[in-house]
């Protein structure tokens, strides 16, 4: 018990320090794949409870207030309460450009947002974050009744859906809302290059780079997809 408290305190610390050396060097001029990394390991920090909640102070507020913002990574996100994406990625102020919307759905407003972090700010990564017990995807399971306007906001995720109860017939709900919650990343990634002339364009020249992923929302854990399976065939390649 005392050696695991010995190496979790070691590994806590190494991560404190890891921090401290990149909150200097954030920003603009990071690959897809240095932007990933400080994702990867600040949600390692926050799921070892060894978060460091950098960029939070008025120093930070006044040095993105004089130069600008330039977040490192996109993120494609539940609206979800339990999805606070500085908090999970334990980053700051002007680290992550969030697009947050029920069921993570990439349509005209969230594409549109996401075309001006690409282009605009020279955002070079983008995440489509599922996560699990997602509300939105469950109704569109279940087939519940909703107001015109989440029918309309939902509908996206209804092909992800379709292809998952065709695909998996025999499967319980839970299962069939788990699988859907997957397609819907995959759905999200196709939509983007689909209805993007900008994004995909930007991605096939290797300006920017989109992954998917899952957030549980007990453990803390994001658990990393890495690029749509047929992403060469989404980019005409
Ligand atoms: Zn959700």
């Amino acid at each position: 018990m005392k050696r695991f408290f010995t190496a979790t305190t070691m590994t806590a610390l190494l991560f404190a320090l890891c921090a401290l050396a990149m909150a200097s060097s954030g920003g603009p001029g990071l690959s897809a794949d240095e932007a990933l990394g400080k994702l990867k390991e600040g949600n390692m920090r926050y799921v070892a409870a060894a978060s460091v909640a950098p960029h939070q102070d008025a120093a930070r507020r006044h040095e993105t207030t004089a130069g600008g913002q330039h977040p490192f990574a996109t993120i494609l996100s539940c609206a979800d309460s339990r999805v606070p994406l500085e908090i999970v990625f334990d980053q700051g102020v002007g680290d992550i450009f969030a697009v947050r919307v029920a069921g993570n759905v990439a349509a005209v407003d969230e594409i549109g947002t996401m075309e001006y972090g690409a282009e605009h700010l020279g955002v070079p990564l983008i995440v489509v974050l599922g996560h699990t017990k997602c509300g939105a995807v469950t109704a569109v399971v279940k087939n519940e009744p909703v107001t015109e306007n989440i029918g309309k906001l939902v509908s996206p995720i209804v092909p992800a859906v379709k292809s998952v109860k065709s695909r998996f017939a025999s499967s319980d709900l839970e299962e069939l809302i788990n699988k859907s919650i997957e397609a819907n990343i995959w759905q999200a990634i196709s939509d983007i290059y689909a209805k993007s002339p900008l994004l995909k364009q930007m991605a096939a020249a290797g300006k920017v780079k989109v992954v998917g992923a899952l957030y549980d929302i007990d453990s803390g854990e994001v658990h990393w997809f890495g690029e749509h399976p047929s992403v060469a065939t989404l980019l005409g390649k």
